[in-house]
């Protein structure tokens, strides 16, 4: 029989949590013996008796077997929070791969030094109509964030601080030289448990609609029957997802439970997060990722003594260790955030299940486009689907248009305008009403296409777009190949082979021109570079402080501004033009997303889609809010094809300093892999090749697929591609493993 050996951390607290020691299992407690459990061992020179935790098991040893020592004895303290947190590690490293160590330090806080706990708020001294004269007389002098404070404290009597130094970004100065001025007290206290009174008692508590009550009390029937589960709701922006949010955690903490909830950073701006303070008060606390590791540490330390019941925050708070955890909602469940870039490369949802399942805890999924991983798992029974079509009240469904680019070139119109936007755009002018002009361009900045058939002109190498650069050559910026530009379409032979000079900026310049009258706001990653600036554009145009706002992706998240009556998109293809299996997904997203934001209030909203492929079914199912129909010719495609959800995809990225060498290590894994599991006939090995970007800064870059309808299959050849790569020793070379990548690489 082989030898089983135990890594075991002695002292979990400590600031390096990389100390692993290796203690062989002795035959008697080799059933006990598991990840996250706590053993005796015998520690040091004089072999202290100490308490570990087992954060691996494996059946080889790095150290001279006769050197290693046993382990003692297991000890039964039942599971405990810690445990708990190393059996989610020892999850995450098996199923996606990654050493312990970093899935150890992606769930475990890193202890820093011993703070105090205490929450702080912020109560206005004045009555609010003298916070209302001081805002405005702060206004006049120029005096921004001091502004923002008061004004925010006009409607709310007190507010948490956290909320306003790291949602209105202001900084602590600005608060004490307000303190300081009599306008307002810092109340320090250590965690005391009343809820934060907010001048709103009542809170505008919308009575809920038959829809609303009928999920809520499914998910908590479901609960109370001792069957959790995994629910999604599949609900059209602003149909009262939140609500329903509020109302299961409402219920969660009246018996006893905490929740997490889960929101991409973006979407995490000040209306949302109060919209939580002043239903949950005190018993709530935010993370992201302006809070410093201290903070953080902070706020687990909280969580583990019990003295919050709500955590709200981006992919990292799904690892926050509440001792009874009743819920895990993950609003906007489509989005890509949700996936972690670095290793252990795991996806929230997939882990927000695992965890449930350890805490017998609910998942609830929300999302206007659910992904197709969580819609194709709805249809087949392994999570219950709820869906809210209507908004609650007046508000409508907005009207889309969609206007075909190449017709407008062939009617003479060479604006970055169609005639029907530019009309409606005149028209919301006139009225006083606000426009969105959404602008997808991630990756796209300056390139190139023909304006009579749409080609894109590409990297012979790279497989991206060129971009135009001033001295008229066509510059890869992933590679550096440069071409100058020709003067006719390659495909075609027509001459309006053109920039589309549609980065935010061009698209601000032309509305000053061809709309000299309206006031516009600019929202990309240049303005938003300073830390306040998103907030504060958000603030503006919701203040109606301009008639239109243009910015990239990040305007369409869930920002709520009634007096939008009018989206339009300048450029719907931008994202199809990729070598991607998730891009027709993401572009149908993004347009729903985006056509979601036009009217929210009492206005019906219009929308208008422009596009040089009027045809192709991520824009036809998009300007239809089609979401049915859009994954059913979405899932016959990855079902053809293979690709997730339908099967699951392993993609193997091998990064090299010496291109042969990436290439040769590349053939002999997936040799290895046709040798061994090539009996199985379900499985499909894709490459070698080198990636899409086949060099990244001076490294080389190459790749290969498998395919399985079977996750585990796929763990197990990672597994074997592990060992095989720790028997090499690689030096010059480094091998990722991506399960159901969000892209192809
Ligand atoms: P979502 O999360 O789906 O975008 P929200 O929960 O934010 O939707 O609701 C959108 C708007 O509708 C909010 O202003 C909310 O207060 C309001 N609302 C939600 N449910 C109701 C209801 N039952 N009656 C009236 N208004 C509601
Ligand atoms: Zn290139
Ligand atoms: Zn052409």
């Amino acid at each position: 029989m082989t030898e089983r050996y135990a890594d075991v951390i002695i002292d979990i607290a400590h600031e390096k949590v990389d100390r692993i020691f290796q203690y062989r299992i002795p035959e008697t407690l080799s059933e006990a013996v598991r990840p996250g459990i706590q053993v005796h061992v015998p520690f040091g020179r004089g072999n202290q008796d100490k308490i570990g935790y087992v954060v691996d098991i494996s059946d080889r040893t790095d150290y001279p077997v006769e050197k290693i020592k046993e382990v003692a004895s297991v000890e039964d303290r039942g599971i405990t929070v810690e445990s708990r947190q190393i059996q989610i590690a020892y999850w995450l490293k098996s199923q996606y791969g990654s050493t312990t160590i970093s899935a150890l330090k992606t769930v475990l806080p890193v202890k820093q030094k011993l703070r105090q706990l205490e929450k702080k708020r912020v109560v206005r001294s004045l009555s609010a109509e003298q916070t209302k004269q001081a805002a405005w007389a702060c206004e006049k002098k120029n005096q921004r964030a001091r502004a923002r404070v008061l004004t925010a404290l006009q409607t709310e009597e007190e507010l948490p601080y956290e909320l306003i130094t790291h949602k209105l970004n202001v900084t602590v100065a600005t608060l004490q030289a307000l303190e300081r001025q009599g306008y307002l007290k810092i109340e320090r206290k250590m965690c005391y448990r009343n809820p934060v009174r907010f001048s709103d008692q009542t809170e505008s508590r919308p009575v809920l609609n038959d829809t609303q009550r009928h999920i809520i009390e499914a998910v908590l029937g479901a609960y109370r029957a001792g069957e959790p589960g995994v629910h999604l709701v599949h609900g059209v922006t602003g149909s009262g997802k939140t609500e329903v949010y509020l109302g299961i955690i409402e219920a969660m903490i009246a018996m006893g439970k905490q929740a997490i909830m889960l929101i991409p950073e973006i979407a995490l701006t000040y209306q949302t997060l109060l919209r939580f303070y002043k239903r949950f008060g005190d018993r709530v606390s935010v993370m992201n990722s302006t809070l410093s590791a201290g903070e953080k540490y902070d706020q687990i330390e909280r969580a583990k003594a019990g003295e919050i019941d709500v955590i709200i925050g981006p992919r990292s708070a799904l690892f926050t260790p509440f001792k009874n955890l009743g819920v895990i909602v993950m609003d906007e469940e489509h989005e890509n955030s949700y996936k972690s870039e670095s290793a252990p490369k795991y996806h929230a949802r997939e882990t927000a299940v695992e965890i449930a399942s350890l805490c017998g805890a609910s998942v609830v999924l929300g999302s206007a486009t659910p992904s197709l991983e969580a819609y194709y798992r709805a249809l087949k029974g392994e999570y219950k689907l709820y869906e809210m079509r209507e908004r609650p009240g007046q508000s409508m469904l907005p009207a889309v248009h969609t206007t075909d680019l190449r017709e407008e070139l062939r009617q003479g119109n060479r604006s970055i305008f169609s005639r029907k936007l530019r009309e409606l755009m005149e028209d919301r002018l006139s009225r006083g009403e606000q426009t969105i002009l959404f602008l997808n361009r991630r990756g796209y900045a300056g390139f190139v296409s023909c304006r009579s058939c749409g080609h894109v002109m590409k990297c012979p190498h790279c497989d991206v777009s060129l971009s135009e650069h001033k001295n008229g050559m066509l510059v890869c910026h992933y590679c550096g190949y440069q071409e100058r530009k020709p003067m006719k379409c390659p495909s075609c032979a027509s001459p309006y082979l053109l920039g589309f000079k549609a980065g935010t900026e061009q698209v601000e310049e032309v509305i000053h021109r061809e709309f000299p009258k309206a006031r516009v706001l600019r929202m990309d990653a240049d303005t938003t570079r300073k830390k306040e600036s998103y907030e504060r554009i958000l603030a503006a145009f919701a203040d109606h402080g301009a008639d239109i706002l243009v910015g990239t992706q990040m305007i369409v998240k869930g920002h709520d501004f009634p007096a939008v009556t009018l989206v339009g998109v300048l450029a719907a293809d931008l994202s199809l033009n990729r070598n991607d299996y998730r891009a027709g997904e993401r572009t149908f997203q993004l347009l729903t997303q985006a056509a979601g934001r036009a009217g929210r209030g009492d206005k019906p909203g219009e929308v208008v889609i422009q596009t040089y492929q009027p045809e192709h079914y991520s824009v036809v199912y998009a300007a239809r809010q089609d979401y049915r129909g859009f994954y059913g010719e979405e899932i016959a495609y990855r079902a053809l094809l293979g690709y997730p959800p339908v099967e699951h995809m392993l993609a193997v990225l091998i990064v090299s300093r010496v291109q042969e060498d990436g290439e040769m290590l590349g053939k002999e894994m997936t040799a290895i892999v046709k040798k061994e599991m090539g009996g199985d006939s379900a499985l499909r090995v894709v490459g070698p090749a080198e990636a899409s970007i086949g060099k990244l800064a001076d490294f080389y870059r190459h790749t290969f697929y498998l395919r399985h309808g079977d996750y585990q299959v796929l763990v197990k050849a990672k597994d074997r591609l592990e060992a095989f790569c720790r028997e090499r020793a690689l030096k010059s070379q480094t091998v990722q493993f991506d399960f159901d990548p969000m892209n192809t690489y």
